[in-house]
């Protein structure tokens, strides 16, 4: 029988260890608590001759290459890990590290499987296969090929590195007929999956924590494939027999939902009754590999922008999509969106980086075609990935586009009004030029949804019973309907009739890239 075993992951804690493990053990005593293993991607002792203080039921392995962890080691409740170090915890939870030194213990082996290893470098090659973002082009260098090898032969089920926040799609690791060469004494083998996923420095600007949960030893129910999984990254070649698995898997993933190990999200699935897109599926998410790249014309730090298909207005007024990278369907959600902590300065560093991006784009369409700008989103929780439109307006069509708004929304009671855009899950709000904001509280309509995204059920704990019941339902394209009529371009209404060639969006993406070079804060 397998046992749920809940785990926490910091990045390397540097100077702060001490600080580390008071934080530690007040997350252990909080909600997402108990842990049945603090693991610490490194830290350094500090000489104030205080003793070290952990919880009696909180258990902490630090990983270590230099000498001066021995007192460490002696603290109750602390275990150092060393180079090439494999122990299995009281628990049954079994822990590998590789340092930087040349491993010698690359045994593909029953003791060497490891649940989770923890490596200081990246291994090499692990960005392969994967289309998610690195946080900085220099990460790669940063890989190692001790790492390299006990990942490819320990198997972990989870690999956490240093080096800024980073989580690949999980890949196989090893199908089921090869875990039998290993896995002598189980009944029947399992394939297993990696998760590779780097942390940041602990306090540090990129995300340095993780909390998971696991089923150890590893369970038939965690062997289910999740819903996008990669071709093993360490094989030079391509598997067209994984490739077709990998394929197959997916669809049965879509019609079955999504397992994953994420026990923060199992908590949110009981008040989601109905799971419609993931990220693996979801048309906005970089992890998607159905994504219309070629669209993406900036990425930033927690955000970035694309060209919308099907556009309302068109080159050189591009019409923008501005898009958090978490898959997230609402500002306020994103403060507690990671599978780890809850995080309330989140959903402002996106706003921030957001609103610069939006900034720029202004900057670019006043001087290239001396037009302003539109900024609409329409929040609901039970959206799917929250964004901004951005449509060019010319400068002395904003007063008439206000009005048209303010007539054409006065039966959803729509008012100028600013707000916190992290502070409400269910509204509709659109900023013309820099002065005028406009706001729908969508709470107050009801009816149905028809047509849209808004169609699909669900929706979180309390929402229904907000709604007050005043007649009519919000239609999603009301925003470029109004637009449209004030620009004269009602042929343009419906996205689909706009849909352009793949080269044509190429195209318009390039010319889109040159004019925004100048005004795009990512570029150095
Ligand atoms: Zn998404």
């Amino acid at each position: 029988m397998s046992q749920k075993l809940k785990v926490l992951v910091f990045g390397n804690t540097k100077e702060n260890l001490r600080a580390s493990l008071i934080k530690a053990g007040s997350i252990h005593a909080g909600k997402h608590g108990p842990f049945n293993a603090v693991l610490i991607l490194g830290g350094k002792p500090d000489d104030l001759g205080v003793p070290y203080e952990v919880p009696l039921d909180m258990t902490v392995y630090v990983v270590s290459e230099s000498e001066d962890y021995e007192a460490l080691n002696a603290v109750e409740g602390i275990t150092v890990l060393k180079n090439g170090d494999i122990i299995k915890t009281l628990d049954g939870l079994k822990i590998g590290f590789v340092g930087n030194d040349n491993l010698n213990n690359n045994q593909e082996t029953e003791e060497n499987l490891v649940d989770i290893l923890l490596s200081h470098s990246w291994p090499r090659g692990i960005t392969t296969h994967s289309s998610v973002s690195l946080p900085s082009s220099s990460v790669e260098l940063l890989s190692n090929g001790s790492a390299d090898d006990a990942s490819r032969h320990w198997h972990p089920r989870y690999h956490f590195a240093t080096g800024g926040f980073w989580e690949r799609e999980p890949f196989v690791s090893q199908d089921a007929k090869d875990a039998d060469k290993t896995e002598t004494s189980s009944a029947k083998s399992l394939q297993r999956l990696t998760r590779f996923i780097s942390l940041g420095d602990y306090k540090g600007d990129s995300r340095w924590h993780y909390a998971f949960q696991l089923d150890v030893p590893l369970s038939d129910d965690e062997a289910v494939n999740p819903s996008i999984i990669t071709a093993n990254p360490y094989s030079t070649y391509d598997d067209t027999n994984s490739i077709h698995k990998q394929q197959n898997s997916q669809k049965r993933q879509r019609e079955d939902q999504i397992k994953d190990t994420d026990f923060l999200d199992q908590n949110k699935r009981v008040q989601k009754p109905f799971v419609p897109i993931n990220p693996g599926t979801c048309f906005l998410c970089l992890s998607n590999p159905a994504l219309a790249k070629h669209l993406i014309v900036s990425i930033g730090e927690d955000v970035y922008i694309a060209l919308a298909k099907g556009p309302l207005t068109i080159s050189p007024a591009w019409h923008v999509l501005v898009v958090p990278i978490a898959h997230v369907p609402t500002f306020k959600a994103l403060n507690r969106s990671e599978s780890g902590l809850e995080n309330p300065n989140a959903s402002a560093e996106v706003l921030l980086e957001m609103a610069k991006y939006t900034t720029a784009l202004r900057a670019m369409y006043m001087e290239t075609i001396n037009h302003d700008i539109a900024v609409f989103e329409i929040v609901k929780p039970n959206g799917i990935h929250i964004h901004s439109q951005v449509i060019p307006i010319p400068g002395d069509k904003i007063d008439l586009l206000k009005e048209e708004f303010l007539k054409r929304g006065a039966r959803m009671k729509i008012q100028e009004k600013s707000i916190q855009r992290d502070g409400e899950e269910n509204y509709f709000r659109i900023s013309l030029g820099s002065a005028v904001e406009l706001y729908i509280d969508l709470n107050i309509l009801t009816g149905g949804q028809r047509g849209g995204r808004g169609s699909q059920r669900g929706g979180r704990g309390g929402y229904n019973n907000d709604r007050r019941n005043n007649g009519g339902y919000f239609d999603m394209q009301f925003p470029r309907k109004v637009i449209a009529s004030v620009l004269g371009v009602e042929d343009r209404i419906d996205w689909r009739k706009c849909e352009q060639s793949i080269q044509e969006e190429t195209d318009y993406s390039e010319n889109f890239k040159k004019a925004f070079k100048k005004f795009d804060f990512t570029v150095a």
